[in-house]
C-alpha cells in the first residue's frame, strides 16, 4: 500500500487510544481506573443543552457559516472582552471544531513546508503531529535548568531563521504549570520583535488553583491587532466539560482569520449549527458551573498530592490549573511505556506514558475523575511498584499476588 509521508509520519494520538483502551476493558467488566483522561467527568451545563435541545426541535438543521454563526460570534467577542479585557470585531474570530482544529487551521494558514515551531516541553500529545501535518518541523523548548519552566533564554536559543510560531500553553497540559506574567511578556515582545505568529492555547486558563493569575498576553501587545501576530485559542471542552460537543474558537487579526475560514471551509464547512447553539449556551448561561468544576478540581488535587506523597521517590510538582500532575518515576523505572504497560497489565490502572509530551520518566495521572478512583489509583500503583508492598491485593472480589519485583 502506498502511504503519503506526511501521513506515515503521523502517530496515533496516545490519549485518544488509552479512552479506547479503557471503553474496550470495561466493557469487559474488568475494574479498571482511567488516570488518564482528558475529560471532566461533570454533566455538560443544563443550558447548553436546553438551547441545543430547541434548535433540534426546530428540525431545521443546516450549513451554517463557515467561520461560526453570528450568535456564537457575540459569544466569543464577549468572551474575549470578559477575560482578556479586549475589544475584537466579528472578522476577528472564527469557531471550530474543537480548539484542536482551531489550532490546526491556523498552522495551515502560517506554515509552510520546513518552517519551525517552538512550544514548551512537557507538550500536549498533539502539537508535533499537528505540525508534521502541515509538513513543518516541531522544536521542542526545555528548560535548561530541568524544570517544567523554560526561560526566555531557552527559547531564544532555539529560534532559527525559520521560526514561524510559538505555542505556549498555560496551564500547561500536561504538567498544570501556569507561566509567569514575566515570562509571558517576554515571549510576546520576543515575537514582536522577531515577527514570529505566537499562539496561547488558552483551553485551560479558567481551570486554575491557589489564587493564581494566568497572564494576559494582550496586557504586552504594542502593535494594533490587524498588525498583530498574536493568535489566542479557546473552547467549552475543559472549562464546561463539553469535550463531546467539539466547539473552540480563535481570535487574531482579520487576514488570517480570513484565511483560516478559506482553508476550514474545505475541511468541515464549519462546525455544526447544534454544537454551536450548545456552546452558546453554555458561555451566556450560568457562569457558577465553571467555578463549581473548578472548586471540584483544586479539591482532587489537593488529594491527589497528598496520595503521591505517601510513595517514596516519586516527585511532582504541584499542578496550579489543568487536571493533570505530570509525576516523575524514574527512581522506579525510567521507561514510561514500559511502566505504564505494567501498571494497565497488573491493576488496571491507566495513566500516559510521559514519554508522549516529551518527559520520559514520567506519567501523565489526571484528575478529572471521582476522588475514588484517584485515591484508589494511587493505592493500586503504590502497590505494584513498591517492592515493600504487600504479598497480595484485592480488587473487589479478585486477589492479585505481587509476583513480580
Ligand atoms: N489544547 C490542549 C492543550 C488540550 O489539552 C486540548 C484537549 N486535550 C486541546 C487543545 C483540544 O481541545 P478541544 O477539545 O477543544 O479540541
Amino acid at each position: 500500500m502506498s502511504i503519503s509521508l506526511i501521513g506515515s509520519g503521523i502517530g496515533e494520538s496516545a490519549t485518544l487510544k488509552l479512552n479506547e483502551t479503557f471503553s474496550i476493558l470495561k466493557a469487559k467488566g474488568e475494574p479498571v481506573i482511567h488516570l488518564g483522561g482528558g475529560e471532566p467527568k461533570s454533566m455538560a451545563p443544563f443550558d447548553a443543552i436546553t438551547t441545543a435541545a430547541g434548535l433540534l426541535n426546530s428540525g431545521e438543521i443546516r450549513y451554517a457559516p463557515v467561520d461560526g454563526t453570528i450568535e456564537m460570534k457575540q459569544a466569543i467577542i464577549r468572551y474575549t472582552a470578559d477575560f482578556y479585557n479586549k475589544i475584537v470585531d466579528p472578522e476577528n474570530v472564527i469557531a471550530s471544531s474543537g480548539a484542536k482544529q482551531a489550532i490546526m487551521v491556523a498552522m495551515q494558514a502560517i506554515l509552510n513546508p520546513q518552517d519551525e515551531v517552538i512550544f514548551m516541553a512537557p507538550y500536549y500529545v498533539s502539537y508535533p503531529e499537528m505540525v508534521k501535518l502541515c509538513g513543518a518541523i516541531p522544536v521542542p523548548v526545555y528548560a535548561e535548568n530541568g524544570t517544567f519552566y523554560p526561560t526566555i533564554k531557552d527559547v531564544t536559543q532555539n529560534i532559527t531563521s525559520y521560526t514561524k510560531l510559538i505555542i505556549i500553553n498555560s496551564p500547561n497540559n500536561p504538567t498544570g504549570v501556569v507561566y509567569s506574567a514575566k515570562f509571558i511578556k517576554e515571549v510576546v515582545e520576543l515575537c514582536e520583535e522577531k515577527g514570529i505568529y505566537l499562539l496561547m492555547d488558552d483551553i485551560y486558563h479558567r481551570l486554575i488553583f491557589d489564587n493564581v493569575k494566568v497572564a494576559n498576553p494582550y496586557d504586552y501587545v504594542k502593535k494594533d491587532l490587524e498588525n498583530s501576530k498574536l493568535i489566542v485559542i479557546n473552547g467549552v471542552s475543559k472549562q464546561y466539560a463539553m469535550t463531546g460537543f467539539r466547539i473552540g474558537w480563535a481570535v487574531a487579526n482579520k487576514v488570517l482569520i480570513k484565511v483560516m475560514s478559506n482553508i476550514q471551509g474545505h475541511q468541515t464547512s464549519g462546525p455544526s449549527i447544534v454544537l454551536q447553539k450548545a456552546a452558546i449556551g453554555a458561555m451566556n448561561g450560568i457562569q457558577s458551573y465553571v467555578e463549581s468544576l473548578r472548586l471540584t478540581l483544586e479539591n482532587n488535587r489537593n488529594v491527589l498530592v497528598q496520595y503521591l506523597k505517601t510513595i517514596d521517590g516519586v516527585k511532582v510538582v504541584v499542578p496550579q490549573g489543568t487536571f493533570y500532575s505530570f509525576v516523575d518515576f524514574s527512581a522506579y523505572n525510567k521507561n514510561s511505556t514500559q511502566l505504564s504497560k505494567l501498571l494497565l497489565d497488573k491493576v488496571r490502572v491507566l495513566a500516559v506514558p510521559g514519554v508522549e509530551f516529551g518527559g520520559e520518566g514520567f506519567l501523565r495521572i489526571s484528575f478529572c475523575g471521582s476522588i475514588k478512583d484517584i485515591t484508589e489509583g494511587i493505592e493500586r500503583i503504590k502497590w505494584v511498584i513498591d517492592p515493600d508492598s504487600s504479598n497480595e491485593l484485592f480488587i473487589g472480589q479478585r486477589k492479585l499476588v505481587r509476583d513480580w519485583k
